[in-house]
């Protein structure tokens, strides 16, 4: 029998009828499950959206999948259409907001400035954003 990862076996979450990969040590999984408080703005069963606790931006929130994935590379390799799901959660928030326009972007590692480790897209706008990044 193929082995389970750790944190299926001590963590099995079940939404929507089935089974879904949660890391207990995840601060992001740990607002998917509630234990830890978030500024939700949208949710639905691949996809969670809540306000950046240290926003950037007027507009910032960060769009994460509902199944724990390191980055957005995993989760392009785990699950495209989750992975498009993103995109459109980040357009809709935008259309809702009337943002005049927008930036979407992942960090990757920890030398891109990636500091929590469940892929996150996240989505800045309500000012001009310069160019290039810092
Ligand atoms: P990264 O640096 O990994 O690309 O982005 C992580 C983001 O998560 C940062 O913008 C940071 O402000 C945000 N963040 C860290 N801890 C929390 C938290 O407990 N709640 C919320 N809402 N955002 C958080
Ligand atoms: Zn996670």
């Amino acid at each position: 029998m193929q082995e389970l990862p750790q944190f299926q076996l001590s963590a099995p979450s079940y939404r929507y009828g089935k089974e879904v990969s949660l890391d207990p040590t995840c601060l992001f999984c740990k607002i998917i499950e509630g234990e830890i408080p978030a500024d939700i703005v949208f949710r639905n069963e691949n996809v969670l959206a809540f306000n950046d606790i240290a926003p950037q931006a007027p507009t910032h929130i960060l769009i994460i999948p509902t199944l724990h994935v390191e980055n957005g590379a995993e989760l392009a390799k785990a699950s495209s259409t989750i992975t498009a799901e993103l995109f459109k959660v980040a357009e809709q928030l935008s259309s809702e907001r009337g943002l005049g326009g927008y930036r979407t972007l992942f960090n990757t590692g920890a030398e891109a400035g990636q500091s929590v480790f469940h892929a996150h897209m996240h989505l800045l706008g309500g000012r001009p954003l310069a160019w290039p990044p810092g």
